[in-house]
């Protein structure tokens, strides 16, 4: 028998969810509100109240990774850790890491309107600067904590207008101390908005998140030679976009041929890029993703070999250079069989799924136990004001959230 019991308040959330949604409204819906500018501000202070509202103990980090903590019956144990980020892109939604900083924040609230207690702190926590859009690398303030990035990098990170990340910081009034960085929780749950259309294509309501899938970055320079396109016939010709274009239809088909490949050809430059001239050079990225990381290297090795082939045939020259590499993340086999639990409980439907995309999660996956919870995104649209998810699917998320983070945080070990 399945239990269709809510515990947590959807419009009480909705409500909450609403009052975020006017700091950096922009007018159809959405919200601009980047890392650290006025707007951040107004959004922190606000979230800071309804942490200090619900009791919780607060503080802000060397980062400005804010945290909320509430006590359990042994506050030497380590923390369930819950939260994602408030900032948003230029034009962004406004469910994209709110849904999962508030879904929180709801969370807490429900265990205090129904008096539980729980053997552990739970905390709650808003990374700084997750989007990237105002400064880069994105998830700064997860990858900073996480201690991916070096400190001081991080803090000189510049904007576009060369405005200083530590500088902005202080200005906002958000630098915190070193030592309250929470870097041993027991374990940390992000909610979020999936970002993609493939729940809503299963019709599934939940996607209990495995971890985040790899991916690969090559850059690829054609050389050939430069010639009059009027005087010079085509079989005297070494044209490097003829080559490039033959080169970028093999990397497609390829991978055709394998289930759950991912490739696109993104970015493209021909030189001199003149009507009149044949080019002698093009240069273009080949982005590659798959859950399995063997698949994914077997495929840019089979694939290296086809291409450097076909330009030997050309007399032509092919440099293929790795801008980046980054193997699949697997998140917590027990977080997961917790959040299976909640989800069955309740019989809502859902499924087990890789995230495309980066997330706060990622990088807290390195120094504690981290799964994560999608909800569906309609038209599976994000980063865009059109960007929405239906209530109905916000309920179950921030339910079962609310269950596992109980389960969780009465756990002795995982
Ligand atoms: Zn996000």
């Amino acid at each position: 028998m399945t239990q269709q019991v809510i515990d947590i308040n959807l419009a009480r959330l909705m409500e909450t969810i609403q009052q975020s949604a006017i700091i950096g409204e922009l007018p159809n819906g959405g919200l601009s509100r980047l890392s650290l500018t006025d707007e951040d501000k107004k959004m922190r202070d606000l979230f800071l109240k309804w942490l200090q509202e619900c009791g919780l103990e607060t503080r802000f980090d060397d980062f400005g990774n804010m945290y909320g903590r509430k006590k359990g019956r042994n506050n030497k144990l380590a923390p369930v850790l819950i939260g994602s980020h408030l900032d948003t892109q230029p034009k962004g939604g406004r469910y994209d890491g709110v849904l999962g900083v508030l879904g929180a924040l709801e969370v807490i609230r429900t265990i205090d309107d129904l008096g539980i207690e729980t053997d552990r702190p739970i905390e709650i926590v808003n990374f700084t600067n997750e989007e990237g859009a105002r400064f880069q690398p994105a998830m700064l303030g997860s990858g900073a904590m996480a201690e991916v990035f070096n400190k001081q990098n991080v803090q000189n990170t510049k904007d576009q207008k060369g405005v200083i990340f530590e500088e902005e910081l202080e200005r906002i009034g958000y630098k915190g101390l070193k030592e309250n960085r929470q870097q041993k929780p027991f374990c940390f749950l992000e909610l979020h908005i999936e970002q993609g259309p493939v729940l809503e294509d299963q019709q599934k309501s939940l996607g209990l998140v495995m971890g985040i899938q790899g991916m690969t970055w090559l850059e690829a320079t054609v050389t050939g030679s430069t010639s009059h396109t009027g005087t010079t016939p085509m079989n005297r010709r070494k044209d490097a976009v003829l080559l490039a274009s033959k080169l970028i239809s093999k990397i497609y088909s390829m991978a055709e041929e394998i289930p759950n490949l991912l490739v696109a050809v993104g970015r493209i430059q021909a030189s001199p890029n003149v009507i009149n001239t044949v080019s002698d050079q093009v240069v273009f990225s080949i982005d590659i993703r798959h859950p399995d990381n063997h698949i994914r290297e077997r495929y840019e090795k089979l694939l290296k070999e086809s291409l450097s082939m076909m330009t030997l045939v050309e007399e032509m020259e092919l440099q293929i250079k790795d801008l980046d590499r980054i193997g699949t993340d697997y998140f917590s086999k027990e977080i997961i069989d917790v959040m299976e639990k909640a989800t069955e409980k309740h019989g809502f439907s859902y499924m087990k799924m890789l995230s495309g995309a980066g997330h706060d999660a990622k990088y807290m996956n390195r120094i504690a136990p981290t799964a994560m919870l999608f909800i569906p995104s309609v038209n599976g649209l994000s980063h865009c004001e059109e960007e929405f998810s239906e209530r109905a699917d916000i309920v179950k998320g921030v339910q079962v959230l609310y269950d596992s983070v109980l389960a969780l945080a009465n756990k002795e070990t995982l």
